[in-house]
């Protein structure tokens, strides 16, 4: 059986960064099912689409082909339909359209497929929402990370600048909020914490201390290992 942590939590608590560096620690896979779901509201966009039309978007999420591949260095890399569109997910516009696209059972059915085999093939962290809920249900650890929302923004408006995009703090904060909002709020798979998952607040951690926590977890469930 291979080994599956399952991580979820709202927008912005860092769950892509901290997750990377345990993966690397423990040496396994990092999957990142958000890029799947932005890669999705990208897709869209890009032949001009309405993310808000569902039944053209679940159409679409139906007759594409999404590949998952890890590279050594470059970590994950998304392709649709053999395109690497990595370098365009990160935008606002993506994460928008990405939450959208989420909220339709027909991309959500495809989706959790693909991630569950993806689960079944290798040792993974796999980080989202609906992870210890619905893709993993019996994933060796679960956890829930997160943080208070003015924390997650003002970490994102950070990172925004940091990337030389445009940024507006209260901007961020909104936008963040409207997400957590759509997330926890819709009919299919919404966030939550699994009744087994243990939450790991970082409002008042370092990126150090928020990875060393996850590893205590994981290392605690395996027998103190
Ligand atoms: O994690 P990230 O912000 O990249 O995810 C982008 C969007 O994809 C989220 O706002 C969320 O709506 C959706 N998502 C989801 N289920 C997952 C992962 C992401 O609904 N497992």
């Amino acid at each position: 059986m291979p080994v599956n942590i399952a991580m979820d939590g709202p927008v912005g608590a860092g769950k892509s960064t901290i997750a990377d560096r345990v993966a690397e620690k423990l040496g396994i896979l990092h999957l990142d099912t958000g890029a799947m779901y932005r890669a999705v509201g990208v897709a869209a966009l890009r032949r001009g689409l309405d993310p808000a039309d569902e039944e053209k978007v679940v159409s679409m999420c139906r007759s594409i082909r999404m590949d998952v591949n890890f590279e050594p260095g470059k970590g994950q890399r998304t392709l649709v339909d053999g395109e690497d569109l990595t370098d365009e997910l990160r935008t606002e516009k993506a994460s928008m359209a990405a939450s959208k696209v989420a909220t339709y059972p027909g991309v959500r059915e495809e989706m959790v497929r693909s991630q569950q085999r993806l689960a079944t093939e290798h040792d993974m962290l796999v980080d989202g929402r609906d992870i210890g809920t619905r893709v993993l249900p019996d994933a060796t650890v679960k956890i829930y990370l997160t943080a208070s929302a003015e924390v997650r923004a003002r970490r994102r408006y950070l990172q925004l600048l940091e990337k030389g995009q445009q940024a507006d703090y209260e901007t961020v904060l909104k936008d963040l909020i409207a997400r957590d909002d759509q997330d926890m709020h819709r009919a299919a798979d919404p966030l939550r914490q699994a009744e087994d998952a243990v939450v790991v607040d970082t409002s008042d951690l370092t990126f150090d201390e928020s990875v060393e926590a996850i590893l205590k977890l994981v290392r605690e469930s395996q027998g103190g290992k």
